[in-house]
Protein backbone atom coordinates (compact mmCIF):
# COMPACT_ATOMS: atom_id res chain seq x y z
CA UNK A 1 0.00 0.00 0.00
CA UNK A 2 0.88 3.70 -0.57
CA UNK A 3 0.19 6.62 0.70
CA UNK A 4 -1.97 9.30 -2.18
CA UNK A 5 -1.12 12.97 -2.70
CA UNK A 6 -4.27 14.79 -1.80
CA UNK A 7 -5.53 17.44 -3.52
CA UNK A 8 -6.03 20.78 -2.41
CA UNK A 9 -8.51 23.32 -3.18
CA UNK A 10 -7.48 25.64 -6.48
CA UNK A 11 -7.02 21.87 -7.87
CA UNK A 12 -9.38 21.21 -11.23
CA UNK A 13 -9.93 18.06 -10.37
CA UNK A 14 -11.93 18.89 -7.42
CA UNK A 15 -14.32 20.76 -9.43
CA UNK A 16 -15.07 18.30 -12.48
CA UNK A 17 -17.90 15.78 -12.16
CA UNK A 18 -16.20 12.54 -12.21
CA UNK A 19 -16.70 9.63 -14.73
CA UNK A 20 -18.41 6.41 -13.55
CA UNK A 21 -16.43 3.91 -12.12
CA UNK A 22 -16.06 0.22 -13.93
CA UNK A 23 -16.47 -3.01 -13.01
CA UNK A 24 -14.30 -3.78 -9.75
CA UNK A 25 -11.09 -5.48 -10.86
CA UNK A 26 -7.48 -6.08 -8.64
CA UNK A 27 -6.48 -2.26 -9.74
CA UNK A 28 -9.43 -0.96 -7.76
CA UNK A 29 -8.56 -2.73 -4.81
CA UNK A 30 -5.40 -1.59 -4.84
CA UNK A 31 -6.64 2.03 -5.19
CA UNK A 32 -9.44 1.46 -2.68
CA UNK A 33 -6.32 0.38 -0.12
CA UNK A 34 -4.40 3.20 -1.09
CA UNK A 35 -7.50 5.49 -0.31
CA UNK A 36 -8.32 4.20 3.03
CA UNK A 37 -4.08 4.36 4.55
CA UNK A 38 -4.19 7.93 3.13
CA UNK A 39 -7.75 8.72 4.73
CA UNK A 40 -6.41 6.99 7.99
CA UNK A 41 -3.59 8.71 7.94
CA UNK A 42 -4.80 12.59 7.12
CA UNK A 43 -7.09 11.81 10.12
CA UNK A 44 -10.18 11.56 7.89
CA UNK A 45 -13.39 10.35 8.16
CA UNK A 46 -14.19 10.09 4.28
CA UNK A 47 -12.18 10.69 1.08
CA UNK A 48 -13.39 10.70 -2.84
CA UNK A 49 -11.48 10.05 -5.76
CA UNK A 50 -11.36 13.25 -7.20
CA UNK A 51 -9.04 14.43 -3.60
CA UNK A 52 -6.48 12.03 -4.86
CA UNK A 53 -6.48 13.38 -8.35
CA UNK A 54 -8.63 10.70 -9.99
CA UNK A 55 -11.82 11.96 -11.50
CA UNK A 56 -13.91 9.05 -10.63
CA UNK A 57 -17.09 8.10 -8.59
CA UNK A 58 -15.46 6.08 -6.06
CA UNK A 59 -15.34 6.95 -1.91
CA UNK A 60 -13.91 5.94 1.05
CA UNK A 61 -15.65 6.02 4.68
CA UNK A 62 -15.41 5.04 7.95
CA UNK A 63 -17.10 7.58 10.64
CA UNK A 64 -15.91 5.76 13.39
CA UNK A 65 -19.55 5.38 15.15
CA UNK A 66 -19.67 1.93 16.26
CA UNK A 67 -22.18 1.13 14.22
CA UNK A 68 -20.68 1.18 10.79
CA UNK A 69 -18.18 -0.39 9.29
CA UNK A 70 -15.74 1.26 7.02
CA UNK A 71 -16.84 1.25 3.26
CA UNK A 72 -15.84 1.72 -0.44
CA UNK A 73 -18.61 2.58 -2.40
CA UNK A 74 -18.84 2.85 -6.45
CA UNK A 75 -20.89 5.52 -7.96
CA UNK A 76 -22.41 6.15 -5.30
CA UNK A 77 -26.07 7.83 -5.56
CA UNK A 78 -28.24 9.72 -2.69
CA UNK A 79 -31.50 8.20 -3.91
CA UNK A 80 -33.65 9.65 -1.06
CA UNK A 81 -33.17 12.70 1.34
CA UNK A 82 -34.69 12.58 4.72
CA UNK A 83 -37.25 15.78 5.51
CA UNK A 84 -35.21 16.94 8.75
CA UNK A 85 -32.14 18.80 8.51
CA UNK A 86 -29.45 19.42 10.92
CA UNK A 87 -26.56 21.42 10.99
CA UNK A 88 -23.04 20.54 11.86
CA UNK A 89 -19.29 21.27 11.60
CA UNK A 90 -17.40 19.94 8.68
CA UNK A 91 -14.06 20.26 7.30
CA UNK A 92 -12.00 18.52 4.60
CA UNK A 93 -8.72 16.84 3.97
CA UNK A 94 -8.84 19.16 0.61
CA UNK A 95 -9.30 22.10 2.34
CA UNK A 96 -7.18 21.79 5.65
CA UNK A 97 -7.34 23.70 8.96
CA UNK A 98 -10.93 25.09 8.25
CA UNK A 99 -14.28 24.37 9.30
CA UNK A 100 -17.70 25.78 8.76
CA UNK A 101 -21.06 24.66 9.96
CA UNK A 102 -23.15 22.97 7.17
CA UNK A 103 -26.85 22.42 6.61
CA UNK A 104 -27.82 19.41 5.32
CA UNK A 105 -30.57 16.65 5.50
CA UNK A 106 -30.34 14.54 8.85
CA UNK A 107 -30.47 11.23 6.45
CA UNK A 108 -30.58 9.99 3.22
CA UNK A 109 -30.83 6.60 1.07
CA UNK A 110 -27.60 5.79 -1.21
CA UNK A 111 -27.33 3.01 -3.49
CA UNK A 112 -23.92 1.86 -4.86
CA UNK A 113 -21.99 -0.96 -5.57
CA UNK A 114 -19.21 -2.44 -3.35
CA UNK A 115 -15.80 -3.73 -4.31
CA UNK A 116 -16.88 -7.04 -4.51
CA UNK A 117 -19.58 -5.44 -7.68
CA UNK A 118 -22.53 -6.35 -5.35
CA UNK A 119 -25.48 -3.19 -5.17
CA UNK A 120 -25.81 -1.96 -2.02
CA UNK A 121 -28.11 0.12 -0.85
CA UNK A 122 -27.61 2.10 2.86
CA UNK A 123 -30.21 4.26 4.84
CA UNK A 124 -27.57 6.79 6.31
CA UNK A 125 -28.02 8.56 9.36
CA UNK A 126 -26.17 11.18 12.26
CA UNK A 127 -22.43 11.42 11.16
CA UNK A 128 -22.28 8.89 8.51
CA UNK A 129 -25.17 10.59 6.08
CA UNK A 130 -22.93 13.61 6.70
CA UNK A 131 -20.83 12.23 5.73
CA UNK A 132 -21.57 10.44 2.45
CA UNK A 133 -23.18 13.80 1.60
CA UNK A 134 -20.43 15.50 1.96
CA UNK A 135 -18.19 12.54 0.10
CA UNK A 136 -21.01 12.12 -2.92
CA UNK A 137 -20.69 16.09 -3.47
CA UNK A 138 -17.33 15.49 -4.36
CA UNK A 139 -18.03 13.49 -7.27
CA UNK A 140 -19.84 16.11 -8.36
CA UNK A 141 -17.25 18.75 -7.71
CA UNK A 142 -19.05 20.51 -4.94
CA UNK A 143 -17.22 21.51 -1.83
CA UNK A 144 -18.76 21.95 1.71
CA UNK A 145 -17.75 25.50 1.03
CA UNK A 146 -19.98 25.84 -1.84
CA UNK A 147 -23.40 24.92 0.77
CA UNK A 148 -22.35 28.26 3.15
CA UNK A 149 -23.51 31.56 2.98
CA UNK A 150 -21.02 33.70 0.81
CA UNK A 151 -19.97 35.77 3.65
CA UNK A 152 -19.00 32.55 5.87
CA UNK A 153 -17.50 31.06 2.50
CA UNK A 154 -15.08 34.54 2.33
CA UNK A 155 -14.19 34.16 6.07
CA UNK A 156 -13.49 30.62 6.04
CA UNK A 157 -11.63 31.10 2.59
CA UNK A 158 -9.40 34.43 4.15
CA UNK A 159 -8.92 32.07 7.26
CA UNK A 160 -7.52 29.24 5.04
CA UNK A 161 -5.42 31.62 2.92
CA UNK A 162 -3.48 32.67 5.85
CA UNK A 163 -3.11 29.53 7.02
CA UNK A 164 -1.49 28.71 3.45
CA UNK A 165 0.80 31.32 3.98
CA UNK A 166 2.38 29.97 6.97
ZN1 LIG B 1 -14.05 16.77 1.51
Amino acid sequence: MSLLRIEMLGADVLRQKARAVPAPGPELERLVADMFETMYDAHGIGLAAPQIGRSERLIVVDVKDGDSAPMALLNPVVVEFGEGKDRVEEGCLSIPGVVATVERPASCVVEATDTAGNAVRLEAQGMLSRCLQHEIDHLDGVLFIDRISPIKRKMVLARYRKLAEK
